[in-house]
């Protein structure tokens, strides 16, 4: 056939391509296109080359191994070279290999060494009299890049050998980084506005091909050793790769421990399976499966093809990084208010799914990764983790490709937006009004420690919010049976239990209601703080930033977002409604701005069962107005407040002839009190 011209330019562009990707990859750690889209590239080339023979050529990429070696390095010349992998990405694929290799060997049936391919970078390791004397990249398989210093770091790469070694053993394998120490590098990195990676495999070839091996050393590379390469003298184990395994082992290499011998196609597909299905919980990244012909001697009779063996295949997993266009960023709104912008993408098959929204996690990240809309952009989605976009392709930017811009106003509820200095996450302060918000702000609201609205759980909150029943926790308040009643297994006795859990809520106090508003930052302790300092809500209402911080903990960023919560509208509606629903509290209960109070320095001894106060609210009224109530009764007791059924107490009163009141005396006295206090 003869080369078309089209054919022969697509070819040349397709050279070109590959060799930029290789340089990216291999030379500069920081690959710009996703492995899946640079192995379709590599195999349109493949196939149009196998199609036009007259366009071969020795230095295609389909006929090299990797990239060439640095220069920052010193050449290593591998006494065996290194090869690559050919790939096999479909059942098909894998009954073609293994017939191939049937047919070669002229065999029934084969048995083969099957192992993980890890996504790393390869080395080869060569100890002689049993230390380690060098350590290289792969390079172009041929030549590599002398990285000892640094491969000394690696703790897993043993240093001297034991036991019955031969003169020169080289061994094989791949140096990798673990999935928690690439987070963990990425985190400092970004902490530090260094290089992000763009997955271990990046990281991992990044941190050893440092010229300074204290870097390589604080990045934490793992090592596993998958084959050998020159071996001189005695004592090398034979016959089998899965042998030479076993033996590497016990030289006290690590080697991993998911490796098998199977036999045929079959047996290769139900590893396959088997390890596609565990892939996301491993602690490394693997790209797919490696199957190796297990007999030695029937290896070398197959022999190779170009830069790949002919003995062995490497099986691909569907890729978890894809390439697709970003239609439209906009903005979810979460339980707690948090705005998160979302790419909206053209669906795209990746990790197993078509996926069409990815997360951006913030403001920053957009900046960061500066995703527009319009952009082409890598998805990724490993094991059941939210998709995510990891960078842009910026060579396929369109002209006019629009930038994100945070919205001013909450997209779901229109309040406004506020981003706190120091943080990057925006977020909607219509807190008790926006419909994102209102089942955690219910749920909060009714908690123990706040409302303690007793028979509202999660499931009723579902119920109620997505009926359409409630909407904001002033709601609540008009609630009766009949509405409840149509709500699925609410039974006529809940419904009531519900509603009388609803009416006792209504009596609370001033620290109760603030924590319950479910202000961010505001947690128990501070709405204690801020009922104790103003005293009452209205008070509290009123206070801007600057006497916000009067109060004792409360710094900048709590008192922006209590004056950012109660600017809002929306709550202040809410708020307002709540009161005129009937939720009340004692005002006053708190040292109204360090004022003196009526009962100051007074303390009080309860005993017995008061007729209506509980013993919390006695506790609490007195404690209002500035009195304390003490357990036992001493001569520096002021009043003991008796009530039925009195204990102890009440007689060591009458010894001592300290006052006692009855709850009538108590009213009276907290009564007179409160007048006094106001005038
Ligand atoms: P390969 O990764 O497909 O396979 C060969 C390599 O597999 C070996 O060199 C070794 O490092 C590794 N390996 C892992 N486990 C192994 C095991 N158990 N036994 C033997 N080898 C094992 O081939 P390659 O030539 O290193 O790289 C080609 C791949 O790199 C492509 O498939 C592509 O996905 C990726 N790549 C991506 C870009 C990009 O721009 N994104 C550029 C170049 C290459």
């Amino acid at each position: 056939m003869t080369l078309p011209p089209a054919a022969a330019e697509r070819i040349a562009r397709l050279r070109e391509l590959l060799e930029h990707h290789n340089y990216r990859y291999y030379v500069l750690d920081a690959p710009e296109v996703p492995d899946a889209e640079y192995d379709r590239l590599f195999r349109e080339l493949q196939a149009l080359e196998a199609q036009y023979p007259e366009a071969a050529s020795a230095d295609s990429p389909t006929r090299r191994v990797g990239g060439a070696p640095q220069s920052a390095f010193a050449a290593v010349t591998h006494a065996r070279p290194m090869l690559s992998l050919n790939n096999a990405f479909t059942d098909d694929d894998i009954a073609g290999f293994d017939r191939r290799v049937r047919e070669g060997l002229k065999a029934e049936s084969v048995e083969y060494a099957v192992e993980l391919k890890f996504d790393g970078l390869a080395i080869s390791l060569r100890y002689e009299n049993r230390r380690l004397v060098s350590g290289a990249t792969r390079g172009d398989g041929a030549t590599g890049e002398d990285v000892t210093a640094n491969l000394r770091t690696v703790r897993s790469i043993p240093l001297i050998l034991s036991g019955q070694v031969p003169a020169v053993l080289e061994v094989r394998g791949e140096v990798l980084m673990l999935k928690r120490d690439f987070e963990r590098l990425n985190d400092e990195q970004r902490a530090h506005e260094g290089k992000i990676f763009a997955n271990p495999r990046n990281a991992a070839a990044g941190a050893l091909r440092q010229l300074d091996s204290r870097i390589t050393a604080s990045r934490k590379l793992t090592f596993f050793a998958y084959g050998v390469g020159q071996i001189e003298g005695e004592g090398a184990v034979g016959g089998r790769h899965s042998a030479q395994m076993d033996w590497l082992e016990q030289l006290r290499f690590p080697v991993n421990r998911e490796r098998r011998v199977v036999t045929g196609a079959e047996g290769l597909l139900a590893y396959y399976r088997e390890i596609g299905e565990r892939r996301a919980d491993l602690p490394f990244q693997i790209d797919g499966v490696v199957y190796k012909v297990d007999d030695l001697a029937a290896q070398e009779r197959l022999g190779f093809v170009s830069r790949a063996p002919r003995f062995a295949v490497a099986h691909k997993y569907p890729p978890e990084e894809e390439l697709t266009v970003v239609r439209d960023i906009d903005v979810q709104v979460g339980r707690t208010g948090a705005l998160t912008p979302t790419a909206r993408l053209e669906p795209v098959f990746v990790g197993g799914v078509t996926v069409t929204n990815a997360t951006l996690h913030n403001e920053d990240e957009v900046r960061r990764k500066d995703v527009r809309i319009g952009d082409t952009v890598i998805v990724r989605r490993a094991g059941d983790v939210i998709p995510e976009v990891m960078g842009v392709v910026i060579d396929k930017r369109p002209a006019g490709a629009i930038e994100f811009r945070m919205p001013k106003q909450c997209p779901v509820c229109g309040s406004a937006v506020i981003r706190p200095e120091g943080e990057a996450v925006s977020r909607c302060t219509g807190g008790l009004y926006c419909p994102a918000q209102r089942k955690q702000a219910l749920l909060h609201f009714a908690s123990r420690r706040a409302m303690d609205i007793e028979g509202l759980g999660e499931k009723l909150v579902d119920q109620l919010v997505d009926g359409h029943v409630v909407r904001t926790p002033a709601d609540l308040y008009r609630l009766d049976v009949a509405a409840l009643a149509g709500l699925e297994r609410m039974a006529e006795k809940s419904a009531a239990n519900l509603i009388a859990g609803i009416e006792n809520s209504k009596k609370t106090t001033l620290a109760r209601f603030i924590y319950a508003l479910g202000i961010r930052n505001v947690g128990e302790a501070t709405a204690k703080d801020l009922a104790d300092h103003f005293g009452s809500l209205d008070r509290l209402l009123g206070a801007n930033v600057e006497a916000l911080q009067q109060v004792p903990d409360v710094g900048p960023v709590v008192a922006e977002s209590i004056a950012r919560f109660f600017a809002e509208a929306h709550n202040r509606e809410v708020i307002e409604q709540l009161r005129a629903a009937g939720v009340h509290w004692h005002e006053h209960e708190g040292r109204a701005v360090a004022a003196p109070r009526p009962l100051d320095g007074r303390t009080f001894v309860l005993t017995g069962t008061l007729p209506s106060l509980a013993r919390d609210e006695a506790k609490a009224r007195i404690e209002a107005l500035g009195g304390k109530v003490a357990g036992s009764v001493s001569a520096k007791t002021h009043y003991v407040v008796v009530g039925a059924d009195p204990g102890s107490k009440a007689e060591k009163a009458a010894q001592l002839g300290v006052p006692m009141l009855d709850e009538n005396g108590l009213l009276e006295l907290l009564k007179c009190a409160t007048a006094g206090a106001d005038t």
